[in-house]
């Protein structure tokens, strides 16, 4: 089977790097790609958004299938017109991903058929706004309804600011037009963990649950970041919780988006806060996470393409979800200075030797090759991923084969996994 997947981050490396292991794949190819899934398919340099190209690139190469990496193609409809073009493609229609897309969309459905979140309200209007929010009090959180590349949520302690964040984002417009709609939803306190399934919009079947970092600084300080770590599985995520989630929170969300006339297929990605009241759902994603893809992917048994295929074939009620019963943690090696400002281009060493630790795997972000040596080029580099019996072992294994890695310039968290370990010494 030939598949074209779509995307070039460290995520959709990870997707490439599991396509791969399929004795199924005939071909792979990557648009636009990256070096390093490169070493699994033909990449080809097509920007994600340029969806007539992919489109032609798919046919030029006759796939079998379409995967879908980011968000943003699917909120300008690519998985609608690969359809139109009679392509198999597992990405959810521009509809279904307003899941997503839509904060407003995504709460308003939850509130309608009974899924445990916050309370919201949402707005246009920066005086109501403000209204609404000295009614609530603080801490209160408001985002951007749209997309804002993870950056359209702020968490407000007090009331000031709060009330400078409706002007942030209906007055200033910071998010453009992401934040044409405020979204004020109430502060929900607890754990945060992300839940994968994969949906052919009637089933869905899960992968481990996973936790991530996404502060620039150790202990969850600094600006926020595309994520800097992750590991899986959560140990905040009982037996129990789990399927509560499955129960109460995925399942219902496939089954009110198909009730709704806009079945999810593809990858549904639940942001889930443990409160004391129960889990609790701060958003939903129509697209694996990144890094969450680089521990979650590595824990997965089952062969990739037979679920993805599923999902196109609306079987995904026959898949038997195989999962690692081991532990995996990874660690973004980042280019100093990110996310603000950062100087990039120097030579990698050690990615051989990184690897030659055994279940240790390196996923590109941000990287460019000239001359037959690796260079970097991005925030994010490289994210290092190490699977172990546990998740002790498995955070040492990741340092490991960070440690053996360099670049000038380079920036790691060295705590990632560090409520993990606390919890699991209680
Ligand atoms: P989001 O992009 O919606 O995932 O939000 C980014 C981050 O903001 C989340 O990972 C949470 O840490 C935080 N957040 C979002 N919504 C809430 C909420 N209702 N209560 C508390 N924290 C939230």
């Amino acid at each position: 089977m030939k598949v074209l997947l779509v995307g070039k981050g460290g995520r959709e490396n990870a997707m490439a790097w599991k396509l791969a292991q399929s004795p199924r794949l005939t071909g792979l190819y990557c648009a636009p790609g990256s070096r390093g899934m490169a070493q699994y398919g033909e990449c080809r340099d097509i920007d994600v958004m340029d969806i007539e190209g992919q489109i032609d690139f798919a046919k030029e190469k006759a796939v079998d299938l379409v995967v879908i990496g980011p968000e943003n193609p699917l909120e300008a409809g690519i998985a609608d017109r690969f359809d139109e073009e009679g392509f198999k493609v597992f990405g959810p229609s521009a509809s279904a991903a307003k899941i997503e897309t839509d904060k407003d969309f995504a709460l308003d459905l939850m509130h309608r058929y009974g899924i445990p979140t916050g309370t919201f309200a949402t707005f246009s209007d920066p005086d109501e706004a403000k209204t609404y929010v000295n009614e609530q009090g603080a801490p209160i959180v408001l985002k951007a309804a749209g997309l804002a590349a993870g950056k359209g949520v702020i968490v407000a302690k007090t009331l000031d600011e709060a009330l400078a964040a409706v002007d942030e984002i209906l007055v200033d417009a910071a998010f453009g037009e992401a934040g044409a709609k405020l979204v004020v939803m109430e502060y929900l306190d607890g754990e945060e963990a992300s839940i994968f399934g994969f949906t052919d919009g009637k089933d869905i079947v899960y992968a481990v649950s996973s936790q991530d970092h996404k502060r620039i600084g150790e202990g969850e300080t600094g600006p926020n970041t595309g994520g800097m770590g992750a590991y899986a599985p959560a140990p905040v995520i009982t037996k129990e919780l789990q399927k509560e989630i499955y129960d109460r929170i995925m399942k219902p969300t496939v089954d009110a988006l198909a009730s709704e006339g806009t079945p999810f297929k593809g990858i549904l990605y639940g942001g889930i806060i443990i409160t004391a009241k129960g889990p609790q759902v701060i958003e939903f994603n129509c697209r694996l996470g990144d890094p969450e893809a680089q521990v979650v992917l590595p824990l997965m048994k089952t062969d990739i393409l037979d679920i993805f295929e599923a999902g196109v074939n609306g079987t995904i009620g026959q898949i038997q979800m195989e999962l690692d019963a081991r532990a995996a943690c990874c660690v973004v090696m980042a280019s100093d200075g990110y996310p603000t400002k950062y100087e990039q281009g120097f030579p990698i060493y050690g990615i051989d030797d990184a690897k030659a630790l055994g279940d240790v795997t390196v996923f590109h972000a941000g990287t460019d090759e000239r001359d037959g040596q690796l260079l970097t080029a991005g925030g994010r580099v490289l994210a290092v991923t190490g699977v172990d019996r546990d998740i002790p072992s498995a955070i040492k294994r990741a340092y490991k084969a960070i440690d053996t890695i360099t670049f000038e310039n380079q920036y790691c968290r060295r705590d990632i996994g560090y409520q993990a370990l606390a919890r699991l010494q209680t």
